[in-house]
Formats: C-alpha cells, structure tokens, sequence
C-alpha cells in the first residue's frame, strides 16, 4: 500500500472502500452512490468513478449499466468456484515448489508463518484474518510466474470478499495450523500429501463460507467508511 502522502485521491477512496469490506462494515449489497462518495471524500465524480472502476477490477465492487455500483454479492456458484480455482492454482504451485523449493523459500514460509503466530498471540484477529490469505499469496509468488501472481491475487481479493463477512467466526488458529503442517510437507518433498491439505483446506472455507452465510444490515456509508 502506497503512503499517505503519496497518495492519490484515487488511491485513497479505494483503500478506504477496501478497508470497510475487509472489516465487513461495507456488505455485498450496499450502494455505492457517486455524489455521496464525492461529497464524503471531497473529490469530483470522475474520481469516485475512478476509483470504482479499479474495485471493480477486483470484483470487490460490482458498477451495473442503470444500476449504478454496489458492493459486490456473490453466489454460492461463485463461491465455490472462487475456492476450487485458488485450490487448483496452488496445486500447480506445489508441484513446481515439489521440484525447485530451496530453503530460502521455506525461511520465507516460516517467517510468515511466526508473523501469524504472533498476531493470533497478541489477539488482533485483524491483522490475523488479513495475514492468512496473504500466506497463499506467498506460496504462489515462489512460483516465479507474474501472471499467475496477477490471476491467483485477483482471486484472493474475492476470496477475502467472502470470507470477510465470517473472519470473526473462523478458527483461524486451526487453519495457521494447517498452513504450518503444509510448510511442513513441503520441505519433506511430500507434495502429493500436501496437495490433499491444501484441497481439504480451502474446502473447510468454502463449506464454512457457505453454511455460515448471514447478511448483515448495511450501514450508512459515512459511518461505514468512517470519514
Ligand atoms: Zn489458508
């Protein structure tokens, strides 16, 4: 994320709009007016426009002909999808990491890992909830390969669009477990074993995603975005 004082006023309505889904005060659903947004952000329309369509390329914000934006609602079609597609991606991951992990990659994990140890330590399921999908990203990025970088963190935003609405009931500490257990496998070379944990993992979301569905009362969007 760019500094504040570098920031374009782009930039900054979408990482207050990210931000307010990510702490679910902003729901799949809620209207994104452009003229309360410009008036809220002290900024014009082409602006708030720009900003929208740069969600929408994250699929965070949904912009429709007529309609306007809203927040982005997902069916449980594409909830589904959206987990098998990251499973899948990082199966690929695991078989290219199978030939060419080295120990730096590893230290990588690890670190990663010791960073969520510490969050769930000092309870801030926030930094919690933001770190575990952050570890996904993190296993593919040692796949050295820009473009399924690119796909796999378009996935993740949508990924954390849906989990968002739960994180305060995810076990988050057993999927950290999970995530050790993987690095684990990894490093014996036990790639097909860690294939099988990472399918039953992202399973474990999808099933909880789906069953835990609740749809939460949309907020005003000055009180949801704080400003
Ligand atoms: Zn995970």
């Amino acid at each position: 994320m760019s500094s504040l004082s570098s920031r374009t006023p782009t930039e900054r309505i979408v990482d207050v709009l990210t931000e307010a889904v990510l702490a679910q005060r902003l729901i799949p659903g809620t209207k994104l007016n452009e003229v309360e947004l410009g008036e809220l952000f002290g900024v014009g329309r082409t602006t708030v426009r720009q900003a929208l369509i740069r969600l929408a390329q994250d699929k965070l914000v949904t912009i429709e002909h007529n309609r306007g934006a809203y927040i982005t609602t997902m069916s449980d079609l594409e909830v589904r999808e959206t987990f098998e597609a990251l499973a899948m991606i990082e199966c690929s991951v695991l078989d290219k990491l199978g030939r060419a992990a080295n120990s730096f990659d590893i230290s990588k994990l690890r670190q990663h890992l010791q960073a969520q140890e510490r969050a769930h330590a000092q309870r801030d399921a926030d930094l919690e909830f933001r770190l575990a999908p952050d570890f996904h990203v993190l296993l593919v990025r040692l796949a050295h390969n820009r473009v399924l970088n690119d796909v796999h963190g378009r996935l993740t935003a949508m990924e954390r669009l849906i989990t968002s609405q739960y994180h305060e009931t995810f076990d988050q500490q057993h999927l950290c477990s999970e995530h050790a257990k993987l690095v684990d496998l990894i490093e014996e070379g036990q790639i097909k074993q860690a294939k099988a944990l990472l399918m039953e993992h992202y399973r474990e979301l999808e099933d909880y995603s789906l069953r835990q569905k609740v749809q939460k009362p949309i907020m005003p969007l000055k009180e949801a975005l704080r400003l």
